[in-house]
């Protein structure tokens, strides 16, 4: 094993359909990074290779040696690093933290992807030194990260800010978790889709450019949604203003509750419909609390997706220093 004197941490971003697998230095810095794709639902020894396959090639292509290693899930994970619950990878009660620091001679971190990422923006991106922080991820699913007082939310049992999962309406659309009328019901990636597959279903006159692009309602995404919202479609903008409406309810809700000074918004459909932002800020500042959304600005994510991968390093080192203190 290396010291805490070494200066490069691995990072890795673990999602239902990707790895990624970055060295990332001490100020935060991508040294090197190796991306590879996954099956969906696909067995945690198949990814516990593909894992080490990016750390040896990270490391042997720079020549660095690290110190610790972050791992940032799309999943609900305990204190011990065991994977409780993870929907896009098909996964329960895995104990990644022990099986990786059985192959490999350093210690492991494991934690929530988008709370990796919202301390990654803290320390180098769009939230840099902010104390009091909220990071909202809109991809295919919703997630979230809150930094209060310079602290990350965690929790009772290690899942506070799952932000994709308050209620916006009662007995709303189903949502993929236990209950109903979730932000994520209607603003992920996959509700978006659902949203416009009804529209086109109900109005196939209005739907014909998005069909134009997709082939077939099954195959309408949200990416095909942007798509025809970026050509003009009207469809396409009603069903964005809407995402729009829903996205700032949430917003107002979360502002409401943790009165950040910043919050940041990212993750696949905020890259693909930076839109969104601004239909957020105009209407957070007319339905949030006065005092509450005064000080607070929204940006976009600096760090994309390379967030989590850098948070969840800078998380991993932050503990190993801890252990040698
Ligand atoms: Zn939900």
């Amino acid at each position: 094993m290396t010291t805490s004197s070494n200066f490069y941490t691995l990072g890795i971003d673990l999602g239902g359909t990707k790895i990624n697998v970055g060295l990332v230095d001490t100020k935060g810095h991508l040294v090197y990074t190796h991306y590879s794709l996954i099956q969906p639902f696909i067995q945690p020894n198949i990814v516990l290779s593909e894992i080490l396959k990016g750390i040896d090639i990270c490391l042997s292509v720079t020549g660095q040696e690290a110190d610790s290693v972050g791992i940032g899930i799309a999943a609900q994970v305990d204190l011990e690093g065991v994977v409780q619950s993870s929907p896009n990878l098909g996964w329960r009660n895995f104990p990644l933290k022990k099986k990786l620091e059985e192959k490999l001679d350093l210690p492991v971190f494991v934690t929530n992807d988008v709370r990796a990422a919202t301390w990654g923006e803290r320390y180098c991106g769009s939230g840099k030194g902010i104390n009091d922080l909220v990071v909202l991820f809109v991809g295919t699913g919703v997630g979230g990260g809150v930094i209060s007082g310079g602290n990350l939310l965690v929790g009772c049992s290690n899942t506070g800010a799952e932000l994709g999962h308050i209620t916006l309406i009662y007995d709303g659309r189903k949502c993929r978790c236990p209950n109903s009328g979730c932000l994520e019901a209607y603003v992920g990636g996959w509700a978006i889709a659902e949203r416009a597959q009804e529209a086109i279903q109900a109005k196939p006159e209005k739907g014909k450019f998005i069909l134009s692009l997709s082939g077939c309602v099954e195959n309408v995404t949200a990416f095909t949604v942007s798509q025809a919202f970026h050509k003009g479609d009207f469809l396409a903008q009603e069903l964005v203003e809407e995402t729009g409406r829903y996205l700032a309810a949430g917003v107002v809700s979360i502002i409401n509750a943790f009165n950040p000074c910043r919050l940041i918004l990212g993750g696949g459909v905020i890259d693909g419909i930076p839109e969104l932002i601004k239909m957020v800020k105009d209407n957070v500042q007319t339905h949030a609390l006065d005092f509450s959304v005064k000080k607070c600005e929204i940006l976009k994510s600096a760090l994309g997706s390379n967030a989590a991968v850098i948070g969840s390093a800078v998380l991993a080192r932050d503990l190993v220093k801890k252990s040698f203190q």
